[in-house]
């Protein structure tokens, strides 16, 4: 079966370039620790990788700490980012429409004595930095802030909201969750200026199993995992090279694509003219400021599961995935108060900028189908 493929969000293709690199690293298995000439070729490719993906983050190399995923910077940035502020207080502030990775790690945290506030979204989305700045109390120590929704696609106010906060006052740290954000919109570390940024390298061409959390120069953060010292101290375990080489080679694949959210927001508005043609019920749910790589929609009273499946069976790859979790609506939709026909038929598309109209058109079919079939079987 030919495959048509728009979750880009969940997961994206391992890029040749990747591949490529991936390969050439295993094939060269030295320890980047060890003392003799193996170790220190392979220390020596460590820091040429650590410098293409600071260059692809807008830092510094000695702000790049590699992680196993985004969900382990996450983690790392949260866990850690609360303690410098333990004396203070035990106010955290953080987004109802947060990846798990955040908002778990938010619950266990509220567990331990923690306070949490959650903003929430409006009808698109969107958070306010205006909410932001009413919710920072004098025991506030961290906040954290993803920057594009894995299921809108909404753009949030980091940048805003981080000089909010450091006006408020400057020992609270700013953690972003950039995972859907990287290389997706433009941003630099130093535009955003957020003290510990998430990214994850699934997500841009790179295998599985390799992120980073860049950590801004002066913030210190203690470990998480701790062992034998590797990333300054800061990041125990052996150095995944293999991973690392492939995340530097899509980092440097990607950048070098610079019309690349020109040609992702094209294709986003082609498809979503194309759907809005063919299925007049079709709302479209994400909108203001968005990453061109995600859109929501919704087919209001359809069940998505079984859109999705049906799409599946044609090889037509969307997602409620995270839209929709055993039979109940996500979190980042029932946080933006959308009637329950709405919450019951959404959908996630998910773009990358090689997605070409003839797929959009395989989409469009695949779905008015679907929904005839469906809406026959309801009436
Ligand atoms: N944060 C966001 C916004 C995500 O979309 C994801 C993955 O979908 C993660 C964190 C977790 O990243 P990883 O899969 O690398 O752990």
């Amino acid at each position: 079966m030919d495959i048509t493929y728009f979750d880009y969000a969940a997961t994206t293709p391992v890029r040749d370039e990747a591949i490529a690199a991936l390969t050439g690293e295993l094939a060269q298995f030295g320890n980047p620790s060890s003392r003799y000439e193996y170790g220190r070729q392979a220390a020596a490719r460590l820091k040429a990788n650590r410098e293409t993906v600071a260059k692809a983050l807008g830092c510094t190399p000695a702000e790049v700490f590699f992680t196993s995923c985004g969900t382990e910077g996450d983690n790392w940035a949260i866990r850690r980012g609360v303690e410098p502020g333990r004396r203070k207080g035990r106010h955290i502030i953080t987004t109802a429409i947060e990846h798990s990775a955040v908002l778990e790690t938010c619950r266990d945290l509220a567990a331990q004595g923690y306070e949490i506030t959650y903003l929430k979204p409006d009808r698109q989305g969107h958070i306010s930095a205006e909410d932001l700045k009413a919710a920072l109390r004098p025991d506030t120590v961290l906040v954290s802030m993803m920057l594009v929704n894995n299921e809108t696609g909404a753009l949030l106010p980091v940048k805003e909201c981080v000089r909010a906060v450091k006006a408020f006052d400057r020992n609270i740290l700013f953690h972003c969750d950039a995972v859907q954000g990287f290389l997706k919109v433009p941003f630099t570390m130093a535009s955003l200026g957020a003290d510990m940024v998430a990214v994850s390298g699934h997500k841009i061409g790179a295998p599985k199993g390799i992120g980073a959390l860049y950590i801004k120069r002066g913030v210190k953060l203690r470990p998480l995992l701790t062992g034998g010292g590797q990333e300054e101290g800061l990041r125990s375990g052996t150095e995944a090279t293999g991973q690392i080489a492939a995340f530097a080679a899509a980092c440097a694949a990607v950048c070098a694509d610079k019309d690349r959210l020109e040609r992702t927001a094209a294709i986003r508005d082609y498809t979503l003219t194309r759907l809005k043609e063919s299925l007049p019920k079709l709302e479209v749910v994400s909108g203001g400021e968005t990453a061109p790589h995600i859109c929501a929609v919704t087919l209001p009273s359809y069940k998505s599961e079984v859109v999705v499946r049906l799409l599946g069976d044609r090889g037509v790859c969307i997602s409620s995935g995270s839209a929709c979790h055993k039979g109940k609506p996500s979190h980042v939709f029932a946080a933006m108060n959308l009637p329950k026909a709405w919450l019951d038929g959404m959908l996630r598309i998910s773009f990358s900028p090689d997605t070409t109209t003839q797929q959009a058109d395989i989409l469009v079919s695949a779905l008015a189908e679907a929904a005839a079939s469906l809406f026959t079987t309801l009436s």
